[in-house]
């Protein structure tokens, strides 16, 4: 077995009392009950009052004591959402549905009429909400619209320290849109700042020294098991813990594993239920295995939440989408691998790649806290205590690692023409900046009008109405001019949903075979995934009714598919690799070596220019979804770009 006996406990501050078990019942006053036992309850006197004192207050709380569900409930309790909504941004979508759900429960409500929620393609709110719950990416689209956030009297960031891009540029926003609220609006905006964790006195002194208030939490015990020694293999590691646990622990006591990608899940998921299936388990209690990553689609990450049957266990396997924010009930496994996939910008070229990278000591603390939520938990991580120790102690911010040009974007269109004096709480690198402001320039989204002032131009304006990458929007955009707007829509709200394919392990060449030959048939029988094709109509439909506010036509080519590649290459010009005399393929922007991954129908075929959506680093660095493009076009679509690039035609 990997993990040594004896195991050290995490011991939190403050113990629970286990009053606050699985909430699954209409019964209003157990639910009563249950609030009133959590850890914050007691703190909220004092809450309110330091709430309607100041601007900006940041609440420090362990998880699970209470922050994310009752805060909202509370100001509505006491009227103080009469002049405008309470709005509570969430890094992720799943936690900004879950917990509107929950807190619907609670108010003994309908959901989408006093708590409501509001996430990329997916809403479901009314006039009458007041407790709305959203991920940040969104609430920085009502911004485009309404910069002074006019519609909230309050609004709550969540997760500070998870320091998404989207969360960052909120800061400021905010910080923006309260000190005009103050000058000339009928009543102020007032903000609350919260986390488990985090860099108190980096973020109280942004917000011109904002109080801090702490909630002691009510995390129950953890035990926690380090690796022997170092796992040359974190997967293996982590599936073979999670079969060691399997028949060690009774039934009901559910296990969640985190791992990095949805290829790596899906295998990983693959082959629990083929080893579960093995009469040698046949004693222990029946598995339940789940995915659980970003790119599925909402519904089909809630089946996670659904409670576990009596002799059944339930084992997920997540990336970090499950880390915060989140209860999923019967969880008292934790098992980390100390791995996540981050987006990392490429300096010198226009794209991201996804990297797995180890994570932060506060993202394995974050991790291991999903096991005391109900109860005393166990966490096992698949690493040593000594590279524990080596982990950086927070993770560094998104918007120092990425590309800017979605977010620039953005800011341009709420009227922020300088960028490099926005108010940041941590400064992205000038480098960055300007190579985001490049790209946008040769998407024609936007023009430098003085020195360091920007402006969107006609097409940039419309490009930021789209919920996309802008690269993304401008296919869109360019559609008309090559006549396949019909076409791209398809293939764009495709690649905005991904995973519309099932990979099942052991079947990987039928299903990359099956591929090849793309017919009607049936989705089953092609390993494509029904409810993300469902859910990819659904982003369509929804990227339709913005291409028709934009006044853009959808036109189609009729099955001319050069015409659709064309309009392509119109986005994603800056995403082209060039085959090597050598055999091997460089990128255009950065000369950087990547390959056609096996799966894709170009391997093996090496046509001399290859255009990709994104980098994959795993092992090798793999062009990800392709498509063969002309020289010619790439030059008549993009001179100015290519001409500097040599392209040979
Ligand atoms: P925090 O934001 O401080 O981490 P929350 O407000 O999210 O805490 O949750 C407080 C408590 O409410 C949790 O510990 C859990 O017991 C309960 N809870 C929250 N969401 C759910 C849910 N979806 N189902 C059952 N219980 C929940
Ligand atoms: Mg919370």
């Amino acid at each position: 077995f990997l993990f040594p006996k004896g195991p050290a406990t995490f011991k939190p501050k403050v113990q629970g009392n286990g009053a606050n078990r699985n909430t699954k019942s209409s019964d209003q006053l157990k639910i009563l009950k249950q609030r009133h036992a959590l850890p914050i309850f007691p703190a909220r006197p004092r809450l309110l009052k330091e709430l309607k004192k100041n601007d900006v207050v940041i609440v420090i709380g362990e998880t699970g004591s209470g922050k994310t569900t009752q805060i909202p409930q509370y100001l509505h309790e006491e009227r103080l959402d009469r002049k405008g909504a309470i709005c509570v941004t969430q890094p992720r979508r799943v936690a900004a549905i879950t917990i509107a759900k929950r807190v619907a429960e609670e108010m003994d409500t309908n959901l989408g009429e006093l708590v409501g929620y509001s996430v990329r393609f997916e809403e479901s709110v009314s006039p009458s909400t007041k407790l709305k719950y959203m991920t940040d990416g969104m609430l920085l689209r009502e911004a485009i619209s309404d910069p002074l956030l006019s519609k909230y009297s309050w609004v709550i960031v969540d997760e500070a320290h998870e320091r998404t891009v989207s969360t960052d540029v909120l800061f400021g926003i905010i910080k923006d849109a309260q000190k005009s609220r103050k000058a000339f609006a009928k009543y102020p905006l007032r903000v609350i700042i919260m986390s488990a964790t985090m860099d108190v006195d980096h973020f109280s002194n942004y917000f011109n020294k904002c109080p801090v208030l702490y909630i002691e939490g009510r995390q129950h015990p953890i035990e926690m098991f380090y690796a022997r020694e170092k796992q040359e293999d974190y997967v293996l590691a982590a599936m073979s813990t999670v079969i060691q646990i399997h028949k060690e622990a009774p039934p009901q006591h559910d296990i969640l594993v985190f791992l990095t990608g949805q290829e790596e899940i899906d295998a990983v998921v693959h082959n629990i239920r083929l080893i579960a299936k093995d009469n040698s388990l046949a004693e222990f209690p029946k598995i339940r295995v789940h995915a659980l990553y970003a790119a599925l689609p909402a519904h089909q990450q809630l089946d996670v939440f659904r409670a576990t049957a009596a002799g059944e266990r339930k084992v997920i396997i997540s990336t970090n989408i499950a880390e915060t924010s989140i209860t999923i009930p019967g969880v008292r496994y934790v098992v980390d691998s100390g791995r996540a996939k981050v987006r990392n910008y490429l300096p010198g070229s226009g794209f991201d790649v996804l990297k797995v990278k180890k994570i932060s000591q506060a993202q394995a603390w974050q991790r291991t806290g999903r096991a005391g939520r109900e109860t005393s938990g166990f966490c096992y991580r698949a690493y040593t205590l000594e590279e524990f120790n080596a982990m950086a102690v927070n993770p560094v911010p998104e918007i120092l690692r990425s590309n800017m040009s979605s977010v620039i974007l953005q800011l341009l269109a709420m009227g922020i023409k300088n960028i490099l004096t926005f108010d940041f709480i941590d400064k992205p690198s000038t480098e960055y900046v300007q190579q985001a402001v490049e790209q946008l320039t040769l998407l024609d989204a936007a023009k430098v009008v003085k020195s360091d002032m920007l402006e969107l131009t006609e097409t940039g304006k419309k490009m930021a109405q789209f919920p996309l990458d802008p690269r993304y929007a401008k296919i869109l955009l360019s559609g008309p001019d090559y006549g396949c707007t019909d076409e791209v829509l398809t293939i764009v709200a495709i690649l905005s949903s991904e995973s519309i394919y099932t990979n099942p392990s052991g079947k990987k060449e039928a299903a990359v075979n099956a591929r090849r030959k793309f017919s009607s048939m049936w989705c089953h029988e092609n390993f494509l995934n029904y409810r993300n094709l469902s859910y990819t109509v659904e982003v369509r439909k929804q990227l339709v009714q913005v291409c028709q506010r934009c006044g853009i036509s959808i036109v189609s080519c009729q099955q001319n598919l050069d015409s659709v590649r064309r309009c392509i290459i119109a986005g994603l010009f800056t995403n082209v690799a060039e085959l090597q005399l050598g055999g091997k393929y460089l990128t255009l922007d950065s000369r950087q070596e990547a390959a056609l991954h096996p799966a894709s129908v170009l391997f093996g075929g090496k046509p001399a220019y290859v255009l990709f959506t994104e980098l994959v680093h795993t092992g090798k660095t793999y062009m990800h979804i392709n498509s063969a493009v002309d020289a010619q076009w790439l030059f008549e679509t993009a001179p100015e770009y290519f001409r500097k690039r040599h392209i040979k035609i």
